[in-house]
């Protein structure tokens, strides 16, 4: 029963540096949160030590009666927390990720070598959508169905559903994918569903990225139009890393037993059960009237930090955003998002280089992508990130200064006046 501090010296420190670095930078990456401790208490709970593979009531494990009580409370908050009615939808609360979410999805709705339709990745859509490379298949969903992607427009930067809709046509999907991990706007559902509608194709939602926003009621509704609906559980709905799949219910229960059997034997063995009861507590948050307001802001604080952005003449994908993700565009600068990213980490910002449509090439992308969800759960309102796009500036400007000159020094002073604060300055030095 000794502590990880007197066991493990070596790893506690380094979580200590994590959570320093967590809790004294500016963290905008679009995908990350500041989860409760609630339900960090959950997920490092003893519950970890249980094996439950299978369903509640049919587990084949003994020992699980508590274990079946969690899961069974976590999926029914699942469905509370979106507003979804029992009788019409299921939800599978197993996933050990997005990514597992997402292949035990297609595993459940295809078949090998069934053509699937996702967004491609340079366009914002994500890696288990089907993304490969006109050399190489890429992701599992690549490699083990026919992936033919859609794109964005290149002029500005938005879905081009006339372009989906007249390939679809030709190539035939079994499955169309919808969600992305960097599309600053809003998804137009009913268009998708007559898309997939023309030849009989199951659309999928995969709103890991706003799925915080749908259940505060701050983006488009995908249930109502899709057949599956995926998420991730650790992005805008604040809770631990994990993954959650939404099936609708048919007449002889069809679709709830394929997506059961493709977590579980399928995809998956044992479901981390101290990562379900912290979905539980997440997603009980996720159902009240606070979360509702937090949801509010995120997008909030998302137009403002864009519009900041865009008063001090920089370009942005889409021209603003309807969500929680800003894609900045420093093409126009003439700097990498690489480049920009490295000096935001030397002076505790921390932001991913990202593919802007029309990127020359995917290992040099021309842009930054910028997540308000994080900084939000630290309670920062519409002035702080206009502050926030002030040293955001600063760093394109130091970034140009290095490429012209190589100034360390307007670096070094740029950290200083962001830490200002001389507690978080001598802190970092303890450390
Ligand atoms: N789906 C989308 C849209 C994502 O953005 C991500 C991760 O960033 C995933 C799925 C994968 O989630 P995970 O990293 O939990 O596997």
């Amino acid at each position: 029963n000794t502590t990880l501090e007197e066991e493990d010296k070596e790893i506690f420190d380094l979580v200590e540096k994590e959570k320093l670095r967590q809790y004294t930078g500016l963290e905008l990456i679009a995908s990350e949160n500041f989860t409760s401790l609630a339900v960090m208490e959950a997920n490092g709970s003893p519950l970890t030590n249980k094996y439950s593979e299978g369903l509640p009531g049919a587990r084949y494990y003994g020992g699980n009666e508590h274990i079946d009580e969690i899961e069974n409370i976590c999926r029914k908050r699942a469905l509370e927390a979106f507003r979804l009615d029992p009788v019409v939808w299921g939800v599978n609360v197993q996933p050990y990720s997005g990514s597992t979410a997402n292949f035990s999805a297609l595993t459940a709705l295809i078949q090998p070598h069934d053509r699937l339709m996702g967004l491609e990745l340079a366009s914002g859509g994500h890696l288990t959508h089907g993304h490969q490379t006109a050399k190489k298949k890429i992701s599992s969903s690549s490699i083990y169905f026919e992936s033919m992607p859609y794109q964005v427009v290149m002029e500005t930067g938005l879905i081009d559903y006339e372009a989906l809709e007249r390939n679809s046509l030709l190539f035939r999907p079994k499955l169309l994918i919808c969600g992305a991990s960097a599309y600053p706007r809003e998804w137009d559902y009913p268009r998708l569903r007559k898309i997939a509608d023309a030849h009989g194709a199951f659309l999928m939602a995969d709103m890991a990225h706003i799925s915080g926003l749908v259940a505060g009621q701050e983006a488009a509704n995908p249930f109502d139009f899709c057949d599956v609906v995926t998420t991730t559980t650790h992005k805008t709905l604040r809770g631990p890393r994990a993954g959650l799949i939404f099936f609708r219910k048919d007449k002889n229960n069809d679709l709830e037993n394929r997506v059961n059997q493709a977590v579980f034997p399928a995809n998956q063995g044992g479901p981390h059960n101290n990562t379900i009861a912290a979905i539980a507590v997440a997603l009980k948050q996720a159902a009240t009237p606070e979360f509702r307001k937090y949801a509010q802001q995120v997008r909030a604080n998302s137009k403002a930090l864009a519009e900041a952005l865009t008063n001090l003449g920089y370009k942005l994908a889409t021209s603003g955003t309807d969500n929680h993700l800003v894609l900045w565009d420093l093409r126009p600068q003439k700097l990498t998002g690489s480049k920009v990213e490295r000096i935001c980490e030397m002076a505790n910002i921390t932001v991913n280089k990202n593919s802007i449509h029309g990127d020359k090439s995917a290992v040099s992308p021309g842009g930054v992508r910028l997540g308000t969800a994080a900084l939000t759960s630290r309670s920062f309102k519409e002035e702080d990130f206009v502050k926030v796009a002030e040293f955001l500036h600063r760093t394109v400007q130091i970034a140009l200064d290095v490429q012209e000159k190589t100034s360390s020094k307007m670096l070094k002073d740029f950290v200083i006046a962001l830490e200002g604060n001389q507690d978080i300055a001598q802190l970092r030095n303890e450390v």
